[in-house]
């Protein structure tokens, strides 16, 4: 058989959507034997050297699981991103655009409902692609008292298992790239490990106490017993904590700073800076505003956020 420059999107459109349409049963028939030979010959529509629009697509939620994906499976796969780099993941109305998406995406990446819960009913409902939901891989690793907190990406061991999961779901379905895809893990954990020798080293250097205006940095500090989330003012939802926890929060004397997820704080945050007598630090958890290409300089740029709040007098 001769290449065929379908995709395997093409030939399940071809086998399960033109069925609808098919008036006469040999041309069922016809559709289904040639779907399934194609299905057999699948990696072909992959290889190198075909149109980029026969590369599977996979469609990732946010910034940090894309950084993760790029350096995956960049040089093989689409990747596209479903949530502007802006977006607050945990709440915003979904598009069709990105409806769209998540019915086309050979693979799907996402963290879960507790991070990204408007996707969680359409992702539900599509079922057509295959579905990492990285909140719920094996070996990810949560610290104890977070289990609101799902910004896992933010711990790089939680990273290496997200990257592994992919390496595994693409060399699945890919067979032809499986070799690529492990190479690319191996410079991928090197990355990772190098990192963690450089944080151990920043962190071990002092403590920094403070307090964070969104519970988002559990999942980082927990590597460091030097580095002190005391409290958080916001929930997950952007909902201010309850009266007991804020009076809790607003009773700490030892606070080295606030940490504010973007340059703009909130009025709360700006009020107990200033009845504290600290600086705000910027702290993005999801490198939106930040350059970083690569998965572990969005955890560096997170690091230097903290390390910025011991410098602050
Ligand atoms: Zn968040």
């Amino acid at each position: 058989m001769e290449k065929l420059s379908l995709s395997i999107v093409d030939v399940r459109r071809l086998v399960f959507g033109d069925m609808l349409y098919c008036n006469a049963l040999n041309k069922c028939l016809w559709l289904i034997l040639f779907g399934v030979a194609a299905l057999g010959s699948q990696p072909l529509a992959s290889e190198p050297g075909l149109s980029p629009q026969a590369k599977p697509l996979v469609v990732t939620s946010i910034k940090p699981l894309t950084l993760i994906a790029n350096e995956i499976a960049g040089d093989l796969i689409e990747i596209r991103q479903l949530l502007p780099d802006g977006e607050i993941p945990h709440h915003f109305a979904i598009r069709l655009s990105q409806h769209r998406l998540i019915t086309n995406a050979d693979l799907l990446l996402w963290v879960g409902e507790g991070m990204e819960a408007p996707l969680a009913a359409t992702i539900e409902r599509a079922r057509n692609s295959d579905t990492i939901t990285a909140s719920g891989l094996a070996g990810i690793s949560t610290p104890a008292m977070s289990i609101a907190d799902q910004h896992i990406w933010l711990n790089p061991e939680n990273g290496l298992v997200i990257a592994r999961a992919l390496v595994t779901a693409l060399g699945e379905k890919y067979p032809v790239y499986a070799n690529r895809l492990t190479g690319n893990l191996a410079i991928f954990a090197e990355r990772v490990q190098d990192l963690e020798t450089e944080l151990d080293t920043l962190f071990a250097q002092s403590t920094i106490n403070c307090i964070a205006e969104h519970d988002a940095y559990r999942h980082f500090a927990a590597n460091f017993p030097s580095l002190r989330i005391l409290g958080s003012l916001y929930d997950q939802s952007g909902i201010l904590v309850g009266p007991r926890e804020l009076a809790r929060v607003y009773g700490h004397k030892q606070v080295d700073c606030l940490v504010s997820e973007t340059p703009r704080p909130s009025a709360q945050v700006i009020n107990l800076a200033s009845k504290l007598g600290v600086n705000v630090v910027t702290v993005d958890p999801l490198g939106a505003s930040g350059e970083s290409r690569v998965y572990t300089d969005l955890i560096r740029e997170v690091a230097a956020g903290f390390s910025a709040c011991n410098s602050s007098e």
